[in-house]
């Protein structure tokens, strides 16, 4: 690990990722200086805190890069046009996320990590891979957005064999010298793109995930530009382009035949042998995008060399997390789904695929997406649609293009009402048998804290609303 006695570390950003790398470095000599825009009650709390190890702390600028900056450590959420940075470049000054400091940070024997991005189903896939993971009797843990720190997971005394890291776009681009043992990413669509500035920046982000890549590069065979990725990517000699299909698998793919999760890649013969993993039905929900998740999951555990009965028994034990296609509550013959965490146009599709009718409640920040393709998609199973949330016109908009004779409700109103009012307009609407689905296909920070909430409030509406129909 690097020696930092001395050095002068710019560290941006004050939130989950600044705290513990300002705290890190202090530990280890360097002289520490935290920046950030904000200058309120909860940053004046924070700094406060790093102030008492005796760290500097300058509030109400995260623009100019402090005198002698010798590198900064940058919280992952840091758009790269921000004028820190371009003084930094000009400085000649290098720029690391969290995630490349938790990797310089690693010990000579650290755990290999397989690394999982994609613009959907990152959180759930890193979960089934940390369960089979743990049922093959590793230890382990599921890291990066998701439960442990990556830093924590790096410094922590007791060593773990294999990390399960979650990696989103911006934390990758922030990331140039991290290496997984192997990497997957999952599907690639239109997100964030107001952060990165185009879809072709955004996929060299993600990209990034397979550079150095030592065993398996994991990737999407009904999404080509996944694959593009592989091609595009350096990695080490003898690293294996795996692909993951829903279909029939050839060789060097995992796949779906009659039922049952197959490996036609970590085979002893592979032009020959298929091994049988897990049955379709042990994967929680079933759904065509789970099995997906299913597969990649699988795929990066038998790169790191885990038997077929570790991945059934890690599947089975595997629940999914909240606010993803979440069964509510079924009141008077109609069901109430919560996938709040269909925070873009991609995600949702993925749950308006899965049911007919719909009543859908939609909206929120677009973050620069367009919604034609998906509506268009939907168009047919959409009894209803409520919309809410700030950039709402978009989807009615594309809803007046593409499905002009269904009714859409439009919520103006933000308050924290709001929700309960939409599952009210969506009950109205809907008849039995029908589905009202919340996937917002939008951030939910204009209106709530984040999607959890969004969700919970849901949730919270429609066991309001099963309760009094019990008392009918
Ligand atoms: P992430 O961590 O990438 O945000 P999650 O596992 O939390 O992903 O799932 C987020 C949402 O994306 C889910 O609620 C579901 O609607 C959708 N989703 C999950 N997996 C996939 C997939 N493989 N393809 C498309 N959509 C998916």
């Amino acid at each position: 690990a690097p020696d930092f006695a001395g050095t002068r570390v710019t560290v941006a950003g004050l939130g989950v990722s600044g705290m513990p790398a300002a705290r890190v470095l202090h530990a280890r000599g360097a002289l520490v200086t935290a920046v950030t825009d904000a200058d309120d009650e909860r940053s004046r709390a924070q700094a406060g805190e790093l102030r008492a190890l005796g760290i500097t702390v300058r509030l109400g600028d995260g623009s100019t890069l402090p005198e002698g900056t010798e590198l900064v450590v940058t919280a992952p959420g840091w758009q790269p046009g921000k004028p820190l940075f371009a003084a930094a470049e000009a400085a000649g000054v290098p720029v690391w996320g969290d995630v490349e400091l938790a990797w310089r940070l690693r010990g000579p024997d650290a755990a290999p990590w397989l690394a999982v991005t994609g613009t959907n189903g990152k959180t759930t896939t890193v979960r089934m891979l940390s369960a089979i993971l743990e049922a093959a009797g590793h230890r382990t843990a599921a890291v990066g957005n998701i439960g442990v720190s990556l830093l924590d997971a790096v410094l922590a005394e007791e060593p773990y064999d294999v990390l399960a890291v979650e990696l989103s776009s911006y934390q990758l681009h922030w990331a140039p010298s991290v290496r997984p043992h192997s990497a997957a990413v999952l599907n690639l669509a239109p997100d964030h793109l107001d952060w990165h500035g185009s879809m072709a920046a955004y996929a060299a982000d993600k990209g990034r995930v397979y550079e150095g890549n030592q065993v398996a590069c994991v990737y999407n065979s009904a999404d080509p530009a996944t694959e593009e990725l592989v091609r595009a990517a350096d990695v080490e000699e003898g690293c294996r382009a795996i692909g993951f299909t829903l279909g029939t698998p050839r060789p060097s793919e995992l796949g779906v035949v009659e039922g049952y999760l197959v490996d036609r890649a970590f085979v002893p013969d592979r032009a020959q042998q298929a091994q049988e993993l897990a049955e379709v039905a042990d994967v929680d929900p079933p759904a065509p995008h789970n099995i997906a998740n299913a597969l990649a999951a699988a795929a990066l555990a038998r790169a790191f060399g885990v038997p077929a009965t570790a991945v059934r028994a890690g599947l089975r034990a595997f629940r999914p997390d909240p606010h993803r296609i979440e069964h509510v509550a079924t009141i008077d013959g109609v069901a109430y789904v919560d996938d709040s965490k269909a925070t873009n146009t991609h995600a949702a599709e993925a749950s308006l695929a899965a049911y007919e009718p719909i009543v859908w409640i939609a909206g929120g920040l677009a973050k620069g997406a367009t919604f034609d393709e998906l509506v268009q998609g939907a168009a047919k199973r959409l009894r209803a649609v409520v919309l809410m949330g700030r950039d709402r016109a978009l989807i009615r908009e594309a809803l007046a293009r593409h499905a002009p004779n269904v009714p859409v409700v439009d919520l103006d109103r933000a308050d924290t009402g709001a929700m309960s009012e939409a599952v009210r307009e969506a009950a109205g609407l809907a008849e039995s048998g029908d589905t009202v689905l919340l996937a917002p296909a939008c951030a939910s920070m204009d209106m709530f804290t984040n999607y959890n909430v969004r969700g919970d409030l849901f949730a919270e509406a429609v066991r309001a609303r099963a309760t009094a129909a019990e008392g009918d």
